[in-house]
């Protein structure tokens, strides 16, 4: 089945069902590309390797060193690597990182871009890029960034080991409920939001109990779009303040921490916005939407605490002050202290008030 959703004054061309991968080659030519570039992470080599394989001489490479919070040190590699064979296309295989390198190489190139996904992080369906220099991780929004062929393979994200399906689902989950809040969100993303969110209450849990249950895994990547697609259109706050702050300074893993730091985001924020956040409250059984999504992420088996990520409890003063350096809209008002309490519970895995 295929859906549509609008790039600037084009449109995406986004395809759900299994085995979708196979087609490849149609879809480099539908684009109307004779040499396609596959990107990968090195972990995933085998998978764009076989991707090359289906293209056959419509492939001219294979660039496999897509890395987390792409450094533009490898997309500038990769960019030349693009160069010197050609490449009129490229084909990203993968999650969040590979999306992100192919996104970096469109935005410098303006080729087009095919996303296979193997995660729910949904970068394929937003226009935002997070690139890393000197350390420091920057964001951009840019229609250009945006792929012109999303394929949905249920059978490729089956793959993805449980304790990483959890996780990668949460941080799905945290772009929904933060676009609950958003002050432009419209009844469309709203809509969208709420989608994504039963999507995984329903099919997480499935998935979990037999992760190659391709209609359940079908499920969770509808979820995934929806979620990462309401991520490109509303502006996100707190969740996402705290977790680009932790995750840039104290190195901890991406989707763990926002899976870990989501309850607790809500939470706080049902002080102000607990109508807002109502459609948590009612998809993931109250008592009320923080304490319902920590309930749900303890069913999952998900992370709970900060501090078995690495963060050492000294930190959280630093992480308390970075997070509330630069103000930001946010439903409940953002003071240092009260984020000093939040990150503190959330360190220790404690169960949020709300
Ligand atoms: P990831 O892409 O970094 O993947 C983590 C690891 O899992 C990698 O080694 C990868 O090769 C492997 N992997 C991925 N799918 C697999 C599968 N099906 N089976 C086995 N291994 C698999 O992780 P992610 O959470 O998808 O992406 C995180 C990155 O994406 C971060 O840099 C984040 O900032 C970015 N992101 C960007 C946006 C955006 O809109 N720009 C949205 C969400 C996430």
């Amino acid at each position: 089945m295929s859906g549509f959703l609008t790039k600037s004054d084009e449109t995406v061309r986004v395809r759900f069902g299994a085995g979708l991968r196979h087609s490849i080659a149609d879809e480099v030519a539908r684009l109307g590309a004779t040499h396609a570039l596959v990107l990968s992470t090195p972990q995933q080599s085998n998978s764009a390797l076989e991707l090359a394989e289906k293209l056959g001489s419509a492939a001219v490479g294979v660039f496999c060193r897509a890395t987390m919070h792409t450094p533009v040190d490898v997309t500038e590699q990769a960019v030349a690597h693009t160069q010197e064979t050609g490449a009129d296309c490229l084909v990203s295989i993968g999650g969040g990182s590979t999306t992100g390198l192919g996104k970096a190489i469109a935005l410098r190139t303006g080729l087009p871009q095919i996303v296979i996904p193997t995660t729910y992080a949904g970068s394929e369906a937003t226009p935002i890029l997070g690139q890393t220099e000197n350390g420091v991780k920057t964001t951009l929004t840019d229609a250009r960034v945006l792929p012109q062929v999303i394929l949905y393979d249920p059978e490729l994200v089956s793959g993805l080991p449980v304790g990483m399906t959890v996780t990668s689902a949460l941080n799905a989950m945290a772009h929904a409920a933060e676009a609950l809040y958003a002050p432009d969100r419209t009844e469309a993303s709203d809509a969208l939001a709420i989608e994504g969110l039963r999507a995984f209450a329903d099919g997480l849990p499935q998935v979990i109990q037999s992760p190659g249950d391709i209609a359940a895994r079908e499920a969770t990547l509808r979820g995934a779009w929806a979620c990462g697609t309401v991520l490109g259109q509303v502006g996100m706050a707190l969740h996402h303040k705290l977790c680009h702050t932790l995750g840039g300074t104290f190195d901890l893993p991406h989707a763990d921490t926002h899976a870990i730091v989501l309850p607790h985001a809500v939470s706080y924020n049902a002080r102000a916005a607990a109508a807002a956040l109502k459609p948590v409250t009612d998809i993931f059984d109250g008592p009320g939407p923080g304490r319902a999504l920590h309930r749900f992420a303890q069913k999952v088996n998900a992370p709970l605490a900060l501090r078995d990520l690495g963060l050492r409890e000294a930190d959280l003063d630093r992480a308390a002050t970075l997070a509330t350096s630069r103000p930001y809209p946010n439903p409940q008002p953002v003071t240092r202290e009260d984020i000093r309490a939040l990150l503190q519970a959330a360190w220790a895995g404690e169960t949020p008030a709300n």
